[in-house]
């Protein structure tokens, strides 16, 4: 039996079940090896007991993807590693239960798509499109007290950002409430994107409210004046009503750091394991030892998975990561994320290229120009300069180029609001100014301005 759902086909309805630990035959896909491991970025929790029941709990919930949807991702991303589609990943560094509303999903799934339609017309390519939504309620932390002594927040799922000492106890029951709101976003965003809110004639004209309004709308009037041509061109050869422009799908991600989330969400599907908390999963840039539980957990579901390669990282590690990570080479089913900084992409990133390159490896190299390009402000917020951000694009740009690989997209934080916590771009946001609507739990995003005037460039730099 075959059904649809968008343009979706599925292989009947097979319904997922959770692996059971200390059954033999689902032992052997080794989801709870990870336990035995050495395990950076351990929320501290304060009672197992609380974390099992939650655990027990979480294996019993409606996922929040289906497996079908996984492999499609993975195809989709097949295309990428071959050059033949770009990706676009993007959203809040930390998603909070106290923004995951309505406005605040739709306003940056809507930046989202702004950007893929300037991006599309800029690579001439299809424009996968994941957000960092549904999930991304976990932070890993750089020391374990933050400026204020306190325990460091680590994110929605494990305890709360408020400078309380009481408030920073890492608290089980918040995986629940994570699911929740994660099934939540999910769900509404499946139904608008479903029903005409990501019209592609209704995301264009978006942008030209965006190429009138901003300072440097001018540079970018060319490109939207081209996209509208083609719509029309396209209306008046009758494609007007496809399905494809009224429709999009826009898959889930989040960095898998929490695993005692993480493996409940983890189902069978058709013989092999899943990780049905979302589409798309990471691993981040401080819980990416060869040996450690992240790695073993990630190496054995289903998921197109990403790796965080900061400037460190050695082509001798990308390429232990490889083969620990996707040792069938199954195209689509690894990204690495670069986020070097601008000043190192250019030196870091080309021998990592060359090795994996030379090895037959088949990955997708997506650019996170955000992570490696933090400095504080001589006001003390943590923030990122626009120029930067667009250097390291246009440094992994230079690099692919000069290899002949594919450039495979980019990997942002940003919001569909007006805030003011990463400097520069056409609005010239100052260290002055950063106080005004820096609003972010964690890392400064891209505001929707800065988002898309990045997506004009990226567009200018995919034509050469
Ligand atoms: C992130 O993506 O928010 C993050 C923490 O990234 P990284 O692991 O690259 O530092
Ligand atoms: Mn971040």
């Amino acid at each position: 039996m075959r059904q649809e759902w968008h343009h979706f086909t599925y292989p009947g309805p097979e319904i997922s079940r959770v692996a059971v630990p200390g059954n033999q035959d689902d032992d052997e896909f080794g989801l709870d090896r990870w336990r035995t491991m050495p395990r950076a970025q351990v929320p501290p929790w304060p009672d197992q007991d609380a974390v099992d029941e939650v655990g027990s709990l979480l294996s019993s919930v409606p996922p929040i993807v289906a497996p079908y949807e996984v492999d499609q991702l993975r195809e989709r991303l097949a295309l990428v590693a071959d050059g033949k589609a770009f990706m676009l990943q993007g959203g809040d560094c930390a998603e909070t239960f106290a923004d995951n509303t309505e406005a605040h999903v739709l306003a940056n799934a809507r930046t989202l798509l702004q950007m893929a339609v300037v991006l599309t017309y800029g690579a001439s390519l299809p424009v996968i499109k994941i957000g960092r939504v549904a999930g991304q309620f976990t932070k890993p932390r750089s020391a374990p007290l933050d400026s204020l002594g306190l325990p460091a927040y680590r994110g929605d799922m494990i305890n709360s950002l408020d400078q309380d000492p009481a408030a920073r106890v890492a608290d089980p029951q918040r995986m629940v409430r994570a699911y929740a709101n994660s099934s939540s976003a999910m769900n509404m965003l499946r139904a608008y994107l479903g029903g005409g809110m990501a019209d592609l004639h209704a995301v264009h004209d978006w942008n030209k409210g965006f190429v009138v309004t901003s300072p440097a709308g001018q540079r970018y009037e060319a490109i939207a004046r081209e996209i509208d041509r083609a719509l029309r061109f396209m209306q008046a050869c009758g494609v007007n009503d496809d399905e494809a422009l009224r429709t999009v799908t826009l898959y889930c991600s989040h960095e898998a750091l929490a695993l005692e989330y993480e493996r409940p969400l983890a189902r069978i599907a058709g013989g092999k394991p899943y990780g049905l908390s979302g589409h798309f999963l990471w691993i981040g840039e401080r819980t990416r030892q060869i040996d450690g539980a992240h790695v073993d957990f990630m190496s054995r579901i289903a998921n197109p998975i990403g790796v965080k390669l900061g400037p460190t990282t050695t082509p001798e590690q990308a390429i232990e990561l490889f083969e620990k990570l996707n040792p069938d080479n199954v195209p689509g089913r690894l990204t690495f994320v670069a986020r070097m900084g601008s000043t190192k992409v250019r030196d870091v990133l080309p021998p990592i290229v060359e090795k994996v390159t030379a090895a037959g490896c088949r990955v997708v190299w997506q650019c996170d120009p955000m992570h490696g390009n933090t400095h504080e402000s001589s006001n003390g917020y943590k923030t990122r300069h626009f120029d930067r951000i667009v250097d390291e694009v246009l440094g992994y740009f230079e690099v692919h180029r000069e290899l002949g690989t594919h450039p495979g997209g980019l990997h942002v934080e940003l919001t569909g609001e007006d805030v003011t916590e990463c400097l520069g771009g056409a609005q010239a946001i100052v260290d002055e100014d950063l106080p005004g609507r820096y609003e972010t739990a964690c890392d400064p995003r891209l505001n929707t301005q800065q988002s898309l005037e990045l997506a004009f460039l990226v567009a200018e730099m995919l034509r050469g």
